[in-house]
């Protein structure tokens, strides 16, 4: 399975727009050695032609332009872009579906809380599947699945999706009490190869469900966010703290370097990394640390094959 990262970067992105702190002032001075990075997001494909993308992010219209694999190929209208499934209703997430409004046959994957949430709570969101060409699917929350997208022919690939501890979107924080469907997580496994890649962007814990999950796939994706808990307060930024946004921060105890430091996990990625993460810079400490642990840091245009 071919493998493209179209967005490594947290809500934001990277430079954010309205921040100064010192890494999105260090990229934009070239003081520091690092590279931007738009919202994060997964591309992956089985035969190279047909491709299915995990989370679509407020950059997506800027993403597609960027890689030629996601051009139209046929007249008048096309794309080799047959699904989208989310992890969740985070608006870095999901205010991408809205730049793919256009008529063209689309599915999307997500839980029946995230849809819900999506279409009923936020009318705009409607205008993403008002046409009989979308069809949203449910994810089932157990077992591996047939990954089918707008051709209606097997992908090649089978999802897995499991919860992850998390939260429910900000914008919903007041208006909901129950957020028990809110992140997931999926596993996609090359039907042919049996090779498996897990995209986890957003996770609040690391519990033993999950490590059950990751333990033995041939590449993984994690919420790489936040270095340290307090990051943000920290840097002055806000008040909020990693956890409290819903991600576990890298490093301490209960950090994610800690939790899977036993796993077998041939490639070990973070992605959404937020703007303020020191492993932003190629030669920081904390970037050294998670290298030397076998950890790889995403960048936009990363592309592999699993
Ligand atoms: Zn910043």
């Amino acid at each position: 399975m071919r493998v493209r990262v179209l967005g490594s970067g947290a809500g934001g992105g990277f430079p954010q727009w309205n921040c100064n702190c010192a890494n999105c002032r260090g990229l934009r001075s070239e003081a520091l050695h690092t590279t931007a990075r738009t919202q994060s997001s997964l591309a992956l494909s089985a035969d190279g032609v047909r491709w299915y993308l995990i989370n679509a992010s407020p950059d997506i219209r800027q993403q597609i332009n960027a890689f030629a694999g996601l051009s139209p190929r046929a007249v008048p209208r096309d794309t080799p872009i047959q699904a989208i499934l989310l992890t969740n209703a985070e608006l870095d997430h999901v205010a991408g579906l809205l730049s793919l409004r256009e008529s063209q046959p689309l599915y999307f994957y997500s839980t029946r809380q995230v849809r819900d949430w999506l279409l009923e709570a936020n009318v705009v969101f409607r205008a993403v599947c008002s046409s009989a060409q979308r069809t949203w699917k449910i994810v089932s929350l157990s077992g591996q699945h047939e990954l089918i997208g707008a051709d209606g022919k097997d992908s090649g690939l089978r999802y897995q999706a499991f919860t992850v501890p998390g939260k429910p979107p900000a914008y919903l924080a007041d208006v909901v009490s129950q957020w028990d469907e809110a992140t997931i997580g999926y596993k996609i496994t090359d039907a042919r190869s049996g090779r498996s890649l897990a995209y986890v962007p957003a996770i609040k814990q690391i519990d033993a469900n999950v490590t059950i999950v990751l333990d033995g796939c041939d590449c993984l994706f994690l919420d790489g966010t936040c270095w340290s808990d307090d990051e943000l307060v920290v840097q002055g930024l806000a008040q909020k703290t990693a956890l409290s946004m819903g991600h576990v921060p890298i490093s301490g105890p209960d950090g994610s370097l800690a939790k899977l430091a036993g796993l077998r996990i041939a490639r070990k990625i973070y992605t959404h990394l937020n703007n303020t993460n020191p492993l932003l810079i190629e030669d920081s400490p904390e970037r050294r640390t998670v290298e030397e642990a076998g950890w790889e840091v995403a960048f936009d245009g990363m592309d592999f094959a699993v």
